[in-house]
């Protein structure tokens, strides 16, 4: 018997003691320091002889000094692989290259429409507004991507959501009225231009509100720009479902405008 293990365990305590101590101020889960602390004691295992021919240091110092800092490393690589959300990135170029459709991260709400078409804002990003939806208004928008689900379908063609939740401040922003249905995710403002203009898709999609589930819809006519506001939300007045609204203009039904 001889305690030969023993020797060759003892310098490397101060690695594996470096490398703990290291996981005091790192952050992260669990499975995330684990791997950290394994990455740690590989390194001081491997690298702390180089570091004492380099160095000078002692073994035990020196152990101590590369857990600690291939450690810190570590978690550097990890802090810029989430900032930059790598995973993601990385994710999705793998997809494009195997063929596969895009993936959005758990951001689809319905087959066809995701989290961020139905909260992206150019207005929001120009001005660095916060456009993330409170708790109320996501569950608000699972209804609005369902209604455009069901008139997608019965279009049969792609609709481009141009402008979907608004924030308090980003529907300020965009001059939009205070009461507004996208302020709480109950609407959504859509082109279909493989069915045609605006007028048509909304003349389209009138007769039909009751079975889209449609609780407005609004042919909208700004500055010479067109297109059609949906929203879940039935308003008070029932005259008010089905209009047409030109600059400061407002008409019952649906106009040529
Ligand atoms: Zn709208």
């Amino acid at each position: 018997m001889d305690n030969n293990w023993f020797d060759q365990l003892l310098p490397k305590v101060p690695g594996i003691l470096g490398s703990a101590g290291a996981l005091m101020w790192m952050q992260g889960t669990w499975p995330r320091k684990g791997a950290m602390l394994v990455l740690g004691i590989a390194a001081s295992n491997y690298g702390t002889p180089d570091f004492v021919v380099a160095t000078g240091f002692s073994e035990g110092l020196a152990g101590f000094v590369v857990g600690m800092f291939s450690m810190t490393a570590a978690d550097w690589v990890f802090r810029a692989w989430d900032q930059f959300a790598l995973g993601p990135l990385l994710n999705e170029w793998v997809r494009k290259r195997l063929g596969l459709p895009p993936k959005d991260g758990g951001g689809r709400m319905t087959p066809h429409f995701s989290l961020a078409e139905l909260t992206a804002s150019a207005t929001a990003q120009r001005q660095c507004l916060d456009n993330t939806p409170t708790p109320e208004a996501l569950q608000r928008l699972a209804l609005t991507a369902a209604m455009l689900e069901r008139v997608r379908a019965h279009l049969g063609v792609p609709l481009i959501v141009t402008s979907g939740y608004r924030s308090r401040a980003v529907n300020a922003a965009v001059g939009g009225v205070t009461s507004s249905d996208h302020a709480i995710g109950a609407a959504a403002d859509i082109v279909a231009p493989k069915y045609g203009a605006p007028y048509i898709v909304a003349k389209a999609l009138a007769p039909h509100v009751n079975a889209l589930g449609i609780g407005q819809i609004i042919y909208e006519s700004v500055g010479g720009k067109h297109w059609v506001h949906l929203s879940t939300r039935v308003p008070d007045k029932p005259v008010n479902r089905v209009i047409t609204v030109s600059g400061k203009k407002t008409l019952a039904g649906i106009q040529e405008v």
